[in-house]
């Protein structure tokens, strides 16, 4: 008999759970991914996440081809179709059980769903494992038994958890086997209709070089990471997201490195302490999205924020996907998006919150440009996110709670170090200016060709606030 890896959102050998129990198993493995552009597609993904991908594939073929695991490549648009697949390969290739790393919401649940169920009829074994997060979602539970809507009682018991998840875990590698089987068909250099894509060079892609990365990180800037993390002129981040999204390195290795390294030196315990939370707020999102699946629907996770009359300002949305909102900050963050495929997490909440708040233009519209854009796209996290910065969102900001775009373009690029890269036309301005080119002299004003700010920024916060005052009939608190 023979043992079947359905790769999706783990594209790595190491510290791969679906992969080591196969190969555990003493029989034939062979490994196998579809590429369901459509579906992807549909879900909102954008030529930068599907050239990722399929990067990323490709340095998993090679991984496996060492391997000697033979790698069995499918193009099924739609989810439809991959019940259907994987049961004629597994049969083929005469497979007693097929392991699969879970993915948590409701199209892919469905999908797994409906695989287990014909795998079940013709006597095949189907195996899941949850090997895209630290702790999985059916495992964290308020004492009453509900899954957690507020982040940090859900943190208290998700560390609570990781030594249990942690010991099964670490840089596990799976022995070569003994086969010389080989597949015919290899990934691709190109996906028709998903040609263009953003410059991808700094990413890392394949998990050599994203364990590099993490220990890079680790080692060189982790301790530092609570003071850089908000600075996006600094690298003060991992850049592991794209890496995380498509699973080319597993979360839990990296909070095992995170713990080793605060281990071996407890002063990066400051830094790295910071960052593991960040993976829990990944895994957390993943929950959320998993226990409250009206929130895959493009439904607010609070019913009371259904109503919000969000306003339908095309030439504003423009304004804001194109960079020309005439506020330094939030349009160097949205043209970086676009050229790069990347936006800083600092700058996702500001941008987010300028479109939601002082826009006040729905935030669905704000989450699918992102999803286009992002390398890194990841459901959970881009509507967690979104929904967190609209006031919509479990454990949300506050929706009196507004980021003030030019405060924070002073407080986190104080000399506009980010600005200039990104908004070349006010390069030559200096840091007072740079954040509020209007309070040059009218001169001066003049000759630079940027746009003026296209709201009044406590005028927008007013309207804001004032549209969800009446909408949920709460008063604001003062912040
Ligand atoms: P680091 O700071 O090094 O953090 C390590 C890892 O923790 C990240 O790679 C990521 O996997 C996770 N993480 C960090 N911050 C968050 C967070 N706030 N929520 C959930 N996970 C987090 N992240 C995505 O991976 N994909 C998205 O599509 C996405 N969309 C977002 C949209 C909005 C509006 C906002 C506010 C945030 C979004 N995030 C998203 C979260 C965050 O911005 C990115 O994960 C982070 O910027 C990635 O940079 P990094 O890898 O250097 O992160």
């Amino acid at each position: 008999m023979a043992q079947l890896v359905w790769y999706r959102n783990n594209l790595r050998t190491v510290d791969c759970e679906p992969l080591n129990a196969a190969c555990a198993s003493g029989e034939q493995v062979h490994a196998c991914f579809l590429f369901s552009t459509t579906q992807w597609q549909n879900h909102g993904w954008g030529p930068n996440r599907i050239e990722y991908t399929r990067k990323s594939v490709a340095a998993l073929e090679k991984k496996l081809q060492a391997l000697n695991i033979p790698f069995h490549i499918f193009f099924t648009p739609t989810f439809d179709k991959a019940p259907g697949v994987i049961r004629v390969l597994a049969q083929e290739l005469g497979c007693s059980t097929v392991h699969w790393s879970r993915e948590y919401e409701v199209n892919e649940l469905r999908r797994d769903l409906e695989t287990k169920e014909i795998l079940d009829k013709y006597g095949i074994t189907s195996i899941e494992y949850d090997d895209d997060v630290v702790v999985p979602p059916d495992v964290v539970f308020t004492k009453s038994n509900d899954p957690f809507k507020v982040f940090t009682p859900y943190k208290k018991r998700w560390l609570e958890q990781l030594d249990r998840r942690l010991a099964e875990t670490g840089r596990i590698q799976p022995t070569n086997q003994e086969s010389d089987a080989k597949t015919e068909l290899h990934v691709p250099d190109v996906l028709t209709g998903y040609e263009e894509f953003a410059p991808q060079d700094p990413w890392a892609v394949g998990e050599d070089q994203a364990l590099t990365q993490l220990d890079t990180f680790i080692t060189e800037r982790g301790s530092a990471y609570k003071d850089n993390r908000d600075i996006p002129s600094v690298d003060g981040t991992s850049s592991l997201s794209p890496c995380l999204a498509v699973g080319a390195i597993s979360p839990r290795t990296c909070v095992l490195a995170a713990r080793n390294a605060i281990k071996a030196n407890p002063k990066a315990a400051i830094g790295l302490d910071t960052w593991i939370s960040e993976l829990a707020w990944r895994d957390f999102y993943k929950s959320i999205a998993f226990h409250f699946e009206h929130i895959c629907r493009g439904q607010p996770f609070k019913p009371e924020t259904k109503s919000i009359p969000w306003r339908d300002d095309d030439e504003a949305f423009q304004a804001w996907c194109t960079g020309q909102t005439g506020y330094p900050i939030v349009d160097a963050a949205m043209r970086a998006l676009v050229a790069t495929g990347w936006m800083h997490n600092r700058l996702r909440m500001v941008t987010a919150q300028f479109l939601t708040k002082h826009l006040l233009i729905d935030w669905r519209r704000g989450e699918e440009f992102f999803a286009h854009h992002l390398i890194d796209i990841d459901f959970a996290s881009n509507n967690g996110g979104w929904q967190w910065s609209a006031s919509t969102g479990t454990d949300a900001a506050p929706y009196f709670r507004i980021f003030n775009p030019t405060t924070q373009g002073r407080r986190f690029d104080p000399e506009g170090v980010y600005i200039r890269r990104f908004v070349p036309e006010l390069a030559s301005l200096d840091a007072k200016h740079i954040h509020e080119p209007d309070t040059l002299p009218p001169l001066e004003r003049t000759q630079i060709d940027y746009p003026e700010p296209i709201v009044e920024q406590s005028y927008g916060r007013n309207r804001a606030i004032t549209a969800f005052v009446n909408t949920i009939k709460q008063p604001a608190e003062t912040s």
